[in-house]
């Protein structure tokens, strides 16, 4: 599925993502089209390649050899910066959330995929992993480490932000609603930071709690965006068979593969909004798919222990 190479499209300004209308007969002549972010590389994928791209830029400019970051069990982040890092010849240093997790890297295949991209792993417990801010946190790691160039969790910052500006093209402008998944916020701020302003942008947090309107507020100048806090099933990574069975469905009616954790809510909420009436008439959706494939596995992994229906997609 390997569509750019990374070392091609790292240096480029601009690389071209398929946009693909979605065959389904939608309520009030309403369009839904899909950004197929998630073509532009099967593990640093989505907004994770956007994400990445500035900073890997910054690492170099600064000389910097290692690449820091921190993540949980499965996360997309982790996959993408050891795979990333490799690619361009940084060394690669994981700070990952729960000590237990040391004797799990067999049966854990995000952390399994990182290992072999040859990101050293250093395992923190959950109390230690909140205070991943703090500069003293920060210093023993460099202490233990040496210089590298740090990467936050989720891998938002300014420079995250500028290049998820970049999803949205000129192209895109014939769209109405922009809805895509939010985690940090980092994605969606870039989104609202480049939509016009007769688009609204609509964020589906994967995860509970209202504090991420604030986080956004942050980033972006804009006013017309809105955070739907219905569709995070439960929070971070939790699922249910309703949301399993409309991924499978999903991908069996459109051959489009969705992630568990962000991209199988956002789609799912979408188009329960849809079905409420929450769109007007004729309007004209655009969704993007910011990538995560990668996290099917672990969530398959999951599904099997928990003797649940598993995600039938092969990516
Ligand atoms: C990380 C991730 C997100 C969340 O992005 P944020 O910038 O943290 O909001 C959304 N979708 C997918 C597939 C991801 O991997």
């Amino acid at each position: 599925m390997v569509i750019f190479n990374l070392q091609e499209v790292l240096p480029l300004q601009k690389i071209i993502v398929l946009n693909q209308e979605l065959k389904i007969q939608f309520p009030n002549a309403i369009a839904v089209t899909i950004k197929r972010e998630d073509l532009i590389h099967p593990v640093v994928s989505g907004n994770k390649f956007r994400k990445l791209k500035y900073n890997l830029l910054q690492a170099k400019a600064e000389n910097k050899k290692t690449l820091l970051t921190f993540g949980g069990a499965f996360s997309n982040h982790i996959a993408a910066v050891s795979y990333a890092a490799q690619n361009q010849g940084f060394r690669s240093i994981g700070v990952i959330r729960g000590d237990e997790l040391r004797e799990k890297i067999e049966s854990n295949p995000t952390l399994q995929f990182a290992q072999e991209c040859g990101m050293q792993l250093e395992f923190v417990s959950r109390e230690d992993y909140r205070l991943k801010q703090e500069p003293s946190f920060v210093d023993k790691l460099q202490q233990q480490f040496g210089d590298f160039y740090l990467v936050p969790e989720g891998g938002t910052n300014e420079l995250a932000i500028k290049g998820c500006q970049e999803i949205l093209t000129q192209e895109d402008s014939v769209f109405n609603y922009i809805c895509c998944a939010v985690g940090t916020g980092g994605t969606i701020s870039g989104i609202i930071n480049s939509a016009l302003p007769h688009q609204k942008v609509l964020g589906f947090p994967a995860l509970k709690g209202d504090f991420l309107q604030d986080e956004i507020r942050i980033f972006v100048q804009n006013e017309n965006w809105e955070v739907i806090n219905d569709y995070h099933f439960g929070g971070y990574g939790k699922v249910n068979e309703v949301l399993i069975d409309f991924i499978n469905q999903f991908y069996a009616d459109t051959k489009i593969p969705l992630d568990p954790v962000y991209t199988g809510k956002m789609v799912f909420g979408v188009i329960d909004l849809i079905q409420k009436n929450y769109f007007p008439a004729h309007s004209n959706i655009l969704l993007i798919h910011t990538g995560g494939l990668q996290g099917i596995y672990g969530m398959n992994v999951k599904l099997k222990n928990k003797q649940l229906p598993i995600i039938t997609i092969d990516v």
